[in-house]
């Protein structure tokens, strides 16, 4: 398999435009047309990640943390980074990350945190603005469904728990074919009408070539005439945080022990019990304190994400509990993420999960 077409996978996936401007997801290491035959998938890339890929015979990593996170100007190894890149390079190691994009996409890290927590009925908390648009294509009716079933292939089609969205109505459309041209239907010089249906749908922004490429390719005229509008509504299907409920409630502290257990945590930081029931849970993988604010304002009961410090704990106003289990634990099952999104797409490709915490934090 060309690694160009596993980065393709995981850009259809978790599309690069969904990461924050300060990130560097996307490959970072490996020539496109190189052929990957084995994969480790990490959280972290360390020289021990490095050896356990060359040990089981791997040429890609994907990680969730990119390995180039400030520019470098030289590659000399002075550092951990530039020793680790050396050795890749060396190796042919191919190094591709998934981080903020795939925090931000609605089947990325938070909805697997709801998933691991038992949540249901989560959403995206602070959806991402303008990521919207809409397109209208003109399609005769013989390849309308061909035409629909390949833009919701592509992305387009989805709002809120609703796949395959689309408005379809007939009509006629009329075109007269010019000379050097190749009609699908019609005559050359002569003006014809055809009934077609006016298929309408809606797409995020990042998918908008992926969409493009769809209609194109599963169209059968020769100039294929769309429109594409902006749409002034936020995307529900990207953004930070989401919010669940539990399917009953639970004692606060029931809870926590529950989340501890489930993130296998040795600590869980956490503001002053309220000595309330839980239902209410909003989550955020890694640094996500961020996000305490628009959590008040949600109604939840409880807020866990990955790090937060002293003076982010004083935030919760003592209306909401809110806890701290630690980046890397916050984060550990995204490698399922990335095993998901392989084993749908290329079935027989071989895939080695990473036994190795690369936490850098210790407890006593
Ligand atoms: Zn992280």
């Amino acid at each position: 398999m060309r690694l160009s077409e596993i980065v393709s996978i995981f850009e259809s996936a978790a599309p690069l435009a969904y990461q924050e401007s300060y990130d560097n997801s996307g490959l970072a290491t490996g020539e496109p047309e190189m052929e990957i035959h084995k994969a480790v998938l990490c959280i972290d890339i360390t020289m021990a990640v490095l050896d356990e890929a060359i040990q089981c015979g791997a040429n890609l990593i994907v990680s969730h943390h990119p390995v180039i996170f400030q520019p470098l100007k030289q590659l000399t190894g002075k550092s951990s980074t530039e020793q680790i890149l050396i050795k890749a390079v060396r190796n042919n190691i191919a190094i591709y990350s998934a981080h903020t994009n795939l925090d931000n996409i609605y089947t990325g890290v938070n909805h697997k945190f709801c998933e691991k927590l038992g949540l249901e009925k989560f959403r995206v908390l602070i959806p991402v603005q303008q990521g919207l648009k809409k397109l209208v294509t003109f399609v005769p009716e013989s390849h309308a469904e061909a035409v629909r079933s390949a833009l919701f292939d592509a992305g387009a089609g989805n709002i809120g728990n609703y796949d395959s969205c689309s408005f379809n109505s007939p009509g006629q459309g009329s075109f007269r074919a010019g000379e050097g041209s190749n009609p699908f239907t019609g005559e050359i010089g002569k003006l014809h009408f055809e009934d077609e249906i006016r298929i309408e749908t809606i797409f995020p922004s990042p998918v908008k070539s992926r969409v493009i490429r769809a209609l194109l390719s599963a169209h059968p005229y020769e100039e294929v005439a769309y429109d594409i509008y902006n749409v002034e509504i936020s995307n529900e299907q990207a953004g930070s945080g989401m919010i669940g409920e539990l399917s009953a409630t639970m004692n606060e502290i029931d809870f926590l022990r529950k989340v501890k257990n489930v993130f296998q945590c040795k600590v869980l930081r956490h503001s002053k019990l309220l000595n309330k029931p839980v239902k209410k849970i909003a989550v955020c993988g890694g640094s996500g304190a961020f996000l305490i604010p628009a959590v008040l304002s949600a109604g939840a009961d409880v807020f866990i994400t990955g790090e937060i410090k002293y003076h982010q704990f004083f935030e919760a106003e003592e209306r909401i509990v809110v806890a701290d289990i630690g980046h890397f634990e916050s984060e550990q099952f995204t490698i399922e993420i990335f095993y998901d999104i392989l084993k749908k797409n290329l079935p027989n490709f071989a895939v080695h999960f990473s036994s190795i915490n690369t936490s850098p934090i210790y407890y006593l």
